[in-house]
């Protein structure tokens, strides 16, 4: 297919591909960069930093734990001022994560995310709330208790004790007990409170258990004491009881907050700082941890955090990075491969359909040019310009080849042009003329023939050699043709110098200019002299032989003509006296006049068969070929030969059974049957058999055969069967025969396209077949049988006073006829020797018949019958032509000048009768 391409469209093609795939190859890989590039980005702008601040976040939630702690630790400032910073990268981290979220992926993180923020709000409430608290009373409820309002009620209650021991001491206090004793039970209340103070001091500092123990037990003792004292008020003073009154209500306000501060202190907010950093800041600061790192619920179950979560991301990032710039590397080595492959092969491409052929055409022209036409053109199946070019180089090549071969040609062409013209000049005399008819060339035949010298030839004119004997327009009729370019061919008689003729066959050809001017004439001839003379002689004898042939039919005609009138009186007048009624012979003179009779017809038979032999051998039969029913014909054939067969007894079986036309002249086909029919009458035995018999042999043949069971022929005689006048040795027999039936019959049937033959066995019979064309196709029944001269006689009768005109030089044909009329009742005839005899006593009988002799002295017969037609007294007279002359061409003349029938001489009785007895009576 390619090689129909033109190269630009080849090139084209090879290089759009190569642009194709390197479009492909580049596309692909911008395709992988740019995936690549969005992952770097990914990683870049989203992983790496989401990974970088949540980890930073993750470090920033412990360091704020941190400082809280060393804050509530210490209480340094330092701390505080470090959360506070902690807290401000806290922020600028939230920040960054915020924006980046935006760009997540991963919906769980997203939702994290969001959490974390809510989260991290309350967690730095927390811290702010913890590190408030820290270091205030708020801190430690229990010890706010103790320095606010237990420790002020012990210090006054002991106040009150000490004031009552001084009472004591100074005697004024009570009365009607031991004052020792009294002060030893006040020194113990006050004792055992101090002691209880103290042990509350320790315990809520440390809160060992041993001091709380310390206190229950001094403060039952100092319970115990209180009783005690109580149990004397009513020997103290009254200011000793005042003031143990009020003691009493201090100890008992006391000894409630005493109960307040161990619940506190054994509680989890004894110390506020820690437990809201316990309760509220650190499950925050875990939450927030989780939700970072991850970490494990409860039934040990890992969950993944943030960062764990990002670094997963980054890693798939990171290995998907990693793949795409493997696969990246991999495609782009598969593209170079293709590509140089592809290239490589494209590059192949053109170069073989382009530089092959050119290559190859370029050694072609090469060689061409060096001469050499033995090339081998490249193939010509291209339709561009490769294949312009192969066309040009083939049709250089085929020129060169052309011209090389007209060149060997011209040169084959002079060199037998010099054998020709050696050999012309050897043989024939040839002469060359310019257009104006001056001789320029001579040959030496020439000058042999025509008795010149070469000198006294050269610049003459042909006319020197001319001998005038042609006619003008003969030499007008030569030198026209040639004038006009054509070529003469001819046969010419020349003078010879001195004298004497020559005849030439003569060829001028007349050499043409490119004008198609003759410029030159060259004539070719050969001497044909001795032919001429011989010819002549030839055409002398033929004349003489036609004369002679002549002479012979015309004796043939006349001796027929001649033989007819005598036998027409022979045979008409024995048969006027067989027939005559009114005087009938005796046995013996009827069988003379049959003798006379049989005779005479056999004659006649004899002159019929002579004169149609010499017909046929002149070739002067015109036979009328055309489609003839056959079993018509065989029929009409049987019919009229059924009457000689019955006189011998015979019977005549047929066997027809086809319809088939044949291609035949029915008249003459009849004869033929006839012929054979009557042969097989004739050479039969009394009461035999005939039989005839048709079939198909083929498509294009029909057969006939006529078998009888005769005598049959002896073999070593059968080869003459043919031949005229040979009758098989029967020459001297009772059978009747002139020998030249079969001949005539074999030279008809072969006239016709037939053939014809027999079997036949002495003692056994014969079979005589002839073989004649088939007719295709279905044609109109040619039919004859209104021809039958068969008519049965007519019972009707002629009206009285009829008078028939004879017109008859003959006296014998004349008293012949006047006998004939004799027998016929109410007819008279009358005659005229002449024919303008005829016509006058015609005008003035008007007879109601004319028979008419056509061979008459003077005005013949035909003449006389025209003579009638023109008056018109006479033209509607019928008339019968009555002659010698049995020729078809003068009964076909006779038929058309209007003659009702045409008689021959010598003629049947019967039929004269009969023809008469139609015309008059019918
Ligand atoms: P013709 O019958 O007048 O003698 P033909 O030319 O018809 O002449 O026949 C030539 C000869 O052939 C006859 O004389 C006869 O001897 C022989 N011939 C023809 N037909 C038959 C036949 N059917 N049987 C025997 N011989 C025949």
């Amino acid at each position: 297919m390619i090689r129909n391409l033109k190269i630009q469209y080849r090139i084209l093609i090879g290089l759009g591909s190569i642009v194709l795939l390197l479009a492909i190859s580049i596309s692909l890989t911008l395709f992988q960069i740019r995936t690549a590039k969005e992952n770097s980005d990914r990683i870049v702008n989203l992983r790496v930093p989401t990974a970088l601040a949540s980890s930073n976040m993750a470090k920033d939630i412990y360091a704020s734990l941190a400082s809280l702690r060393g804050w509530m630790l210490t209480g340094s400032p330092g701390f505080k001022i470090e959360r506070a910073k902690i807290w401000e990268e806290i922020a600028k981290t939230k920040t960054v994560m915020d924006t980046l979220s935006k760009g997540w992926t991963n919906t769980e993180n997203i939702e994290k995310w969001e959490n974390f923020t809510a989260i991290l709000g309350d967690f730095s409430a927390a811290q702010n709330q913890v590190e408030a608290i820290a270091h205030t009373e708020k801190a430690r409820p229990a010890t706010k208790i103790l320095i606010s309002k237990a420790a002020p009620r012990a210090e006054k209650m002991l106040q009150l004790i000490t004031a009552m021991i001084n009472i004591e001491i100074s005697g004024q206090g009570s009365k009607d007990i031991d004052s020792k004793a009294v002060i030893g039970v006040m020194a113990d209340v006050r004792g055992s409170l101090g002691e209880s103070l103290a042990s509350i001091r320790a315990y809520l500092l440390t809160g060992n258990i041993k001091f709380r123990n310390e206190f229950t037990k001094q403060w039952a003792k100092n319970e115990a004491r209180t009783v005690d004292l109580s149990r004397l008020t009513s020997q103290l003073s009254p200011e000793q009881n005042t003031a143990f009154n009020e003691f009493n209500v201090l100890r008992t306000e006391f000894s409630s907050l005493s109960a307040r501060m161990f619940t506190i202190r054994i509680s989890k907010q004894w110390n506020m700082a820690t437990f809201l950093l316990v309760k509220d800041a650190m499950p925050r600061a875990n939450m927030l941890l989780s939700l970072l790192l991850g970490g494990y619920e409860e039934d040990g179950t890992h969950f993944t955090g943030m960062v764990e979560s990002q670094r997963d991301l980054l890693e798939n990032d990171n290995n998907l990075q990693t793949n795409r710039i493997n696969s990246l590397f991999t495609m782009q080595k598969g593209l170079l491969f293709i590509g140089v492959t592809f290239g490589l092969f494209i590059s192949l491409l053109i170069a073989r359909s382009i530089s092959a052929p050119v290559a190859s055409m370029t050694t072609a022209m090469r060689r061409l040019a060096a001469g050499d036409l033995d090339i081998d053109i490249p193939a010509q199946d291209y339709t561009d310009e490769i294949g312009s070019m192969a066309k040009a180089v083939q049709v250089f090549r085929q020129n060169a080849i052309e011209r090389r071969r007209i060149e060997k040609e011209q040169i084959e062409t002079m060199r037998e042009l010099d054998f020709q013209k050696y050999a012309l000049d050897a043989h024939a005399i040839v002469s060359i003329t310019n257009a104006k008819g001056e001789i320029t060339y001579v040959n030496n035949k020439f000058c042999e023939i025509s008795g010149y010298p070469r000198k006294e030839l050269i610049g003459e004119s042909h006319r020197i050699v001319k001998s005038g004997d042609h006619s003008m327009e003969f030499y007008e009729d030569l030198w026209k043709t040639i004038t006009n370019g054509k070529l003469w061919h001819g046969e010419i008689k020349n003078l010879k110098k001195g004298g004497g003729h020559y005849w030439l066959d003569a060829t001028i050809v007349p050499f043409l200019n490119k004008k198609g001017k003759p410029f030159q004439y060259v004539a070719i001839r050969t001497d044909i002299t001795e032919r001429k003379e011989s010819e002549t002689k030839a055409l002398k004898a033929q004349k003489e032989a036609e004369i002679a042939n002549r002479a012979k039919s015309e004796f043939l005609s006349t001796m027929s003509h001649e033989l007819r009138t005598p036998l027409n009186a022979i045979l008409g007048f024995a048969q006027v006296m067989e027939l005559n009624r009114k005087e009938p012979l005796m046995k013996k003179q009827k069988s003379y006049v049959d003798h006379i009779i049989r005779g005479g017809n056999h004659l006649l038979e004899l002159i019929n068969q002579l004169l149609d032999l010499t017909k046929i051998e002149a070739g002067k039969v015109s036979l009328s070929i055309e489609g003839v029913r056959l079993d018509v014909l065989c029929q009409e054939c049987i019919f009229l030969i059924d009457k000689q067969a019955k006189n011998r007894g015979l019977n005549i079986t047929s066997d027809i059974g086809t319809t088939q036309y044949i291609k035949a002249d029915y008249v003459r086909f009849k004869q033929v049957l006839l012929n054979l029919l009557s042969n097989a009458v004739k050479y039969n035995h009394d009461g035999g058999t005939i039989k005839l018999a048709c079939e198909e042999i083929s498509d294009e043949m029909i057969r006939v055969s006529v078998t009888d069971y005769g005598p049959g022929i002896a073999e070593d005689i059968q080869g003459g069967i043919f031949e005229p006048f040979n009758r098989l040795g029967k020459d001297s027999g009772e059978i009747e025969g002139t020998g030249i039936g079969l001949t005539i019959t074999k030279q008809l049937v072969e006239a016709m396209d037939g053939h014809i033959g027999f079997e036949s066995e002495l003692g056994k019979g014969s079979t005589f077949w002839v073989e004649i064309p088939a007719m295709d196709g279905t044609v109109e029944i040619m039919t004859e049988q209104d021809k039958s001269p068969e008519r049965i006689g007519t019972d009707d009768k002629i009206s009285v006073n009829t008078t028939i005109l004879y017109v008859e030089d003959n006296p014998a044909n004349l008293h012949l006829m006047e006998s004939i009329i004799s027998n016929m009742d109410g007819v008279s005839l009358v005659s005229a020797h002449n024919a303008e005899l005829g016509v006058s006593i015609a005008e003035e009988k008007l007879p109601d018949l004319i028979l008419m002799d056509i061979n008459l002295p003077g005005m013949d017969g035909i003449a006389a019958k025209k003579a009638l037609g023109l008056i018109d007294k006479t033209k509607d007279i019928p008339v019968i032509a009555i002659s010698a002359a049995a020729m078809k061409s003068d009964i076909e003349r006779g038929k058309t000048v209007g003659f009702k029938a045409y008689l021959t001489k010598p003629f049947n009785v019967s039929e004269v009768i009969k023809t008469i007895e139609t015309e008059l009576g019918a």
